[in-house]
């Protein structure tokens, strides 16, 4: 609703409105033929209260809230947590991942610790302020599932070009810049989120963009040498595959390769797990998504019974002709 407010009124004073209570009627006596503005058709008369109206609910109170400095009264203030609730500075720098001199921007106010009297007040800041400073840093107001998947066209044009540079991105970039390439590939992307990543780093959760859903998860490899991924990384990623049955397929992507004993091992499962390393990543920068070397862990046919054999379908790009 619209915060419009009335002040109590002083009838022949000039109110230019830049009071705390927001928008006031304006009275503009130059304008007004009569000396007293309420004999004018568009004064209405009300009693002086000096109690300003609650902004949300325009009943008077005498309460002004601390931070927005708007008159509101108790009931809408407890009605309305998302709009008008505090967060403490702990839970804010906490639970939404920010910084002390991120949170300086904010209005904030100081109550007596409720728990112990004899602690330092408290901080409050407003809950609905914390959430939009989060989501302008994590691109999510749930600081713990980051939704941020831009990579520039230049980018990926120069990495394209010059694959070695992938070792020079931050593990963060090399994580969004895979985020992107399925994305690119037609899969709905979520990332994780380091404080999720507990047991054993899923990275980014994906689905397809139509069609039928299937859950991949995704785990990224970064190095800043040409240290390979080995064995024992991707063991710990199947396990985390087997723990989450609702999970279709686990993709590992690193900018490097993968040690003869990881390669081995995934192929050992190929249906559940999938490596691709700095080549796929070569091509997946050019925009290269429907090469036949990508159905690599596909075999071109099945047995579904003894001499039934049936070929596997493939896109139309690799049916021989
Ligand atoms: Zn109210």
């Amino acid at each position: 609703m619209s915060p419009t407010l009335t002040r109590p009124e002083t009838p022949n004073k000039t109110d230019a409105g830049n009071g705390s209570y927001g928008i006031c009627r304006v009275i503009d006596a130059s304008r007004s033929p009569s000396p007293d503005p309420r004999r004018s058709p568009n004064f209405t008369h009300r009693v002086p209260t000096h109690r300003p109206d609650c902004v949300d609910c325009a009943k008077p109170t005498g309460r002004l809230h601390p931070i927005l400095n708007i008159p509101l009264c108790a009931d809408c203030r407890k009605a309305k947590p998302a709009v008008y609730g505090y967060i403490s500075k702990t839970r804010a720098l906490q639970e939404y991942r920010l910084k002390e001199n991120e949170l300086l921007s904010l209005g904030s106010h100081l109550v007596d610790n409720p728990h112990y009297k004899k602690a330092a007040p408290m901080q409050l800041y407003l809950f609905s302020q914390v959430q939009y400073l989060s989501r302008q840093k994590w691109g999510s107001s749930d600081p713990y599932l980051v939704t941020s998947t831009s990579i520039s066209e230049d980018h990926i044009s120069i990495l394209a070009e010059c694959p070695s540079r992938l070792t020079q991105l931050s593990p963060a970039e090399f994580e969004l810049l895979i985020a992107d390439r399925l994305s690119e590939m037609g899969l709905r992307i979520q990332q994780v989120g380091a404080t999720n990543r507990k047991d054993g780093g899923i990275d980014i959760l994906a689905c397809p963009m139509s069609g039928m859903p299937f859950l991949l998860a995704v785990q990224v490899k970064h190095h800043r040498s040409s240290r390979k991924t080995g064995v024992s990384e991707i063991r710990d990623f199947a396990g985390v595959l087997h723990t989450h049955r609702e999970i279709s397929m686990g993709l590992v992507v690193t900018n490097t390769a993968f040690s003869p004993d990881a390669q081995w091992f995934a192929e050992q499962q190929s249906a559940l797990l999938r490596l691709r390393d700095a080549h796929d990543l070569t091509r997946w920068l050019k925009r290269d998504f429907d090469n036949p070397y990508e159905w690599r862990e596909m075999p071109d046919s099945i047995t579904l019974a003894p001499n039934i054999v049936i070929q596997i379908p493939r896109p139309s790009i690799w049916v021989p002709s």
